[in-house]
């Protein structure tokens, strides 16, 4: 058992009541009574994992904008889901996405959606976690009309929040969102005491528009009539002059930032998402991450979208962060993390990073029961550390059960109430933007 605030335990075991945990220990001091379940040989049970950033409505969206320049990929990727995107499409790939994270032993995913299909589908599955609602609008005469439609889509949404799935908003991006949007929803959100997420200070291209008014962003704002002009010395600074480097702001990717924008991050107390495979994959580098972590910032793990990573999986996202974060340290010279300290971001961490560390995150007594029971196949490994195996061997680790507030959401591997026709019918969205990709790419 891996209590992740306290050491492994061999022969761990944890009692439960309802939806909290009551007792974490030794087995052999395991009070008696109550229903008892061994989990059997070479099982490794956890906290349920954190995905600190994702994007559940692209789920149909695997594989189908590889290698393309981050431009091209977002300009791509916009039009996709106002072209052949349909509301149908977005909740069937929302749900794919919660059940597949679910099935990798995630049980509370912080989503960044343009529409209410995560939400949804996070409250049909019984998974937990911030449905932040995205909001665009790179225009600042259009600012005004774009909060008015945000507030109404959350008003909306939180009628049907709960104590397991709640509402923040998410201002996308510097490249798509105007200082005057950023700091009309920084004000609203701060009254309506919601969370906030934003995509931050991700790329080159980013860096272009942010610090000169210059670059393939700011040539598709002019051509669309939009003025551009050189907004901050970076975008961390854009953040702080717009009010949102604030303890409630998640800012997501944080990879072009100096040692100042990194103090800064964590010194105000926001939490931060990493994304290294989503990165890596579009070419934009590796996040800082030991310098985050030895400033004291609230660091999670996230796996972003399958247009940028063709997985959800968490402990694959542990692996490539560790092992990034290693060959940097022993260039710089500076210490390595070690496997504890990065299974430690992709539970507690990312439970800190999204502001729910009060519930989730740690194997606690009083703690929200969220759990994950791996079952790992290490022949050759007669007395394997847990975390090491789960950290640098995740392929080897299968998902057997997971629990949410007390509730089996995951039994022998197959996620409760997912109807495995939605797999199906994303597919078949799959096949369409496939068909809509060849039809403009013959053009
Ligand atoms: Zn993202």
């Amino acid at each position: 058992m891996v209590p992740v605030a306290a050491p492994p335990i061999a022969d761990g075991t944890v009692i439960t009541e309802r939806d909290r945990i009551v007792w974490v220990g030794p087995r052999a001091h395991a009070p008696k009574g109550g229903r008892d379940e061994a989990l059997g040989e070479r099982s490794i049970l956890t906290p349920g994992l954190v995905n600190a950033h994702t994007h559940l409505e692209l789920t149909m969206m695997r594989g189908f904008l590889e290698d393309l320049p981050f431009f091209d990929w977002v300009r791509t990727l916009t039009r996709v889901r106002a072209e052949v995107v349909r509301p149908e499409d977005a909740r069937d790939a929302a749900l794919l996405g919660v059940a597949e994270g679910l099935r990798s032993g995630i049980t509370t995913f912080g989503d960044t959606g343009d529409s209410s299909a995560p939400f949804d589908a996070l409250r049909s599955l019984g998974a937990r976690g911030i449905a932040y609602r995205e909001v665009f609008g790179p225009d600042p005469a259009e600012a005004a009309a774009a909060l008015a439609r945000l507030q109404a889509s959350v008003a909306e949404m939180r009628k049907d929040a709960t104590p397991l799935v709640r509402v923040g908003v998410s201002p996308h991006a510097p490249y798509s969102v105007s200082n005057a949007l950023f700091s009309a929803v920084a004000t609203w959100a701060a009254k309506e005491a919601l969370p906030v997420a934003v995509h931050l200070a991700e790329s080159a291209e980013e860096d272009a528009l942010v610090q000169r008014g210059e670059g393939p962003f700011a040539d598709f704002l002019r051509s669309r009539g939009i003025a551009v002009a050189r907004r901050a010395p970076g975008s961390v600074p854009l953040l702080r002059a717009v009010g949102l480097v604030r303890p409630d702001t998640l800012v997501i990717h944080v990879v072009r930032a100096g040692a100042e924008d990194i103090r800064a991050i964590a010194n105000a107390g926001c939490g931060v998402a990493h994304c290294p495979v989503s990165n890596a994959k579009l070419g934009h580098g590796a996040a800082h991450l030991g310098a985050f972590v030895a400033a004291g910032a609230r660091v999670g793990l996230g796996s972003d979208s399958m247009a940028s990573n063709n997985e959800m999986d968490i402990l694959a996202e542990a692996r490539v962060a560790l092992l990034q974060q290693r060959v940097r340290a022993a260039a710089e010279g500076s210490a390595p993390l070690s496997a504890r300290a990065i299974f430690r971001l992709a539970t507690l961490g990312g439970a800190e990073a999204l502001r729910l560390d009060a519930e989730v995150g740690s194997l606690e007594v009083g703690k929200q029961a969220d759990l994950a029971v791996f079952s790992v196949d290490l022949a050759g490994a007669p007395a394997p550390d847990p975390v090491a195996a789960l950290v640098f061997a995740p392929a080897r680790a299968r998902v057997t059960r997971v629990i949410v507030a007390g509730v089996e959401r995951v039994q022998e591997g197959r996620v409760q109430g997912f109807d495995p026709a939605v797999a199906g019918r994303v597919d078949a969205c799959a096949a369409r933007l496939a068909e809509w990709r060849r039809a403009q790419l013959a053009r």
